[in-house]
């Protein structure tokens, strides 16, 4: 393995859900769950609660509500956060998580965690997987007032911590927020082939952008993007 000159490395921006960790609990919450306990509170039919939350998943997906838990408590009637917690030993990694965030630190990568999850759902996911240690700036779309779909968030991102576009590689599973990102400026965007455990994969010709499926595959991705800037020095 080279020695990189670490100034020249890019900043790697991970998204939590998906990316990381297995979107697998929050399909199971969201789409399972959810819908459950809503027909239970309002005494509906499973189907009627579906179709309730459907649409009301088609009016805020891609927006800050959609992200906040304290937003569906109180337009559903269920306490989602609680939801959370209850099943939160389904919180899991995606494969090569920890494998990928090792190496990377290794090689001294400044790794940045940038999510739509909300404050306490964020939380929720660090205390059951140990992401924290491995990231220099953690940061939720909640805080910054923008989800990572607008090209707001990744302006209030750079005023909070500085950074160049152009030097920095994003790792999303959503199209919308590569997008986000892209019309920013963000120029290395990264996807991924299978964000939920419980889904089949993607084929990654379907794709707009370079998909993995393991996470340690990126490491092949950035040896390709950096290898004219780095400084190859002989062990
Ligand atoms: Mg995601």
């Amino acid at each position: 393995m080279p020695n990189c000159n670490t100034s020249t490395l890019p900043i790697v921006l991970f998204d939590m859900d998906g990316t990381l960790l297995d979107l697998s609990f929050d399909d199971f919450i969201w789409n399972q769950c959810l819908p459950e306990r809503h027909a239970k509170v309002h005494q509906c039919s499973l189907q009627q609660s579906h179709e309730t939350l459907s649409e009301f998943y088609q009016q805020h997906k891609h927006t800050l509500s959609w992200y906040s838990s304290d937003y569906w408590t109180a337009k559903v009637g269920v306490d989602v956060l609680k939801l959370q917690q209850e099943f939160q030993h389904k919180i899991q990694p995606r494969p090569g998580c920890f494998e990928l965030l090792e190496q990377l630190q290794e090689q001294g990568y400044r790794c940045w965690l940038v999510t739509n999850a909300d404050q306490p759902s964020l939380k929720l996911k660090l205390e059951n997987v140990a992401l924290r240690p491995y990231f220099e700036v953690i940061v939720s779309s909640q805080q910054l007032g923008f989800a990572k779909e607008d090209i707001g968030f990744w302006q209030a991102l750079q005023q909070l911590h500085g950074f160049n576009p152009t030097q920095v590689i994003l790792v999303d599973d959503t199209a919308q927020v590569l997008e986000g990102a892209k019309r920013f400026g963000i120029e290395q965007l990264i996807t991924i082939t299978q964000p939920s455990s419980l889904k089949p994969e993607r084929d990654p010709s379907t794709l707009n952008y370079p998909a993995i499926a393991n996470l340690i595959e990126l490491l092949s991705f950035l040896a390709q993007f950096y290898v004219k800037d780095v400084d190859v020095k002989t062990a």
